[in-house]
């Protein structure tokens, strides 16, 4: 017969919260890339240009950037700030394929919060004076970013941007036994998922919160547990922040489970990686915020965040600030 087709879907996560216009989407791999920039570059400022592509919508002010590829910029290692010279402009400007656009910079700040120093906004205005181009802020020891552009001489910060991944259909291991199992695997594989997901937040948030502001700990231990009794979550509120226009395969009743407290305190709660979850999306479910999704890859040991086992059974922190 012929050759197998490979089809591709694309999914867009949430970072933050979905704001005005313009929208901003960064490919996942260039996040990725960015991310492992500055992890890399502990010390100092680095950084480098965004390029991509600037689509526009239904008007003139509608429009959409899509950041897709990342060039950073050579610096001393030691370099105090990232300093753009014409020369990086003119070779990066000079490199543009067909319709593509410096659609700004991005830089890190270690350990000093996310924000414009003078300098910063000078070279912002000097080189990316558009009101569409974007500073990209990261500071990798305080876990945070942020993203600024410059309107009619106010900065702006987005209140959001969107990853954007492309799957490969047959990208992840269970689509062939999901074929054969019919819907009821996945029916199995959902409750479990939610089990697991409910355990966590009945069993892990009390205890480990309890633990923090009980003087005595030990007198936890010689009380009989007792079954905790807890409802069930939706599908639709324990994935706030997938953006995902697939319909929900899975009907979940809300059902009454029971569990006893295992007799040690879990800091960590078992996930079951399911078919189209992402370490974003996983961040994102758990926590709220999908860019903590590198504590997941660090604590399972994961070298390519982009590619995880449907299945595959991820040790994650109960609390991502209380490790
Ligand atoms: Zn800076």
């Amino acid at each position: 017969m012929g050759t197998e087709r490979v089809t591709f879907s694309t999914r867009r996560f949430l970072v933050g919260k979905a704001g005005p216009f313009p929208r901003l989407v960064f490919r996942e791999e260039v996040m990725l890339a960015l991310d492992q920039f500055s992890h890399l570059h502990s010390e100092g400022e680095h950084g480098g240009f965004l390029i991509g592509r600037k689509h526009e919508l239904k008007t003139a002010e509608q429009y959409e950037l899509t950041v897709e590829r990342f060039v950073p910029i050579p610096q001393r290692s030691d370099a105090s700030r990232l300093v753009i010279h014409q020369d990086h402009y003119r070779t990066v400007e000079l490199a543009l394929k067909n319709g593509e656009e410096v659609l700004g910079w991005a830089h890190t700040h270690p350990g000093f919060g996310v924000f414009l120093s003078n300098f910063d906004k000078q070279q912002h205005q000097r080189f990316f004076p558009e009101p569409w181009q974007i500073a990209y802020i990261m500071d990798n020891q305080a876990q945070e970013r942020a993203v600024y552009r410059l309107v009619d001489d106010e900065w702006r910060r987005l209140d959001g941007y969107y990853v954007l991944r492309d799957m490969a259909e047959n990208e992840v291991g269970i689509t062939s036994g999901a074929r054969t199992g019919g819907p009821w695997l996945r029916v199995l594989a959902t409750v479990l998922t939610i089990l697991v997901l409910v355990a966590g937040v009945a069993i892990g948030w009390p205890l480990v919160r309890d633990l923090l502001t009980e003087p005595e700990p030990a007198r936890q231990l010689a009380v009989e547990p007792e079954p905790v009794v807890q409802q069930a979550q939706t599908e639709e509120t324990s994935t706030p922040s997938v953006v995902d226009a697939a319909p929900s395969e899975v009907e979940t009743e809300p059902r009454v489970v029971t569990i006893t407290p295992p007799p040690t305190i879990p800091r960590y709660v078992d996930y079951v990686v399911q078919r189209g979850d992402t370490l974003w999306s996983i961040a994102g479910k758990l926590w709220g915020d999908p860019s903590l999704f590198r504590l997941i890859a660090e604590e399972n040991d994961i070298a390519n965040p982009s590619s995880i086992r449907v299945g595959r059974v991820l040790r994650v922190p109960a609390d991502p600030h209380q490790r």
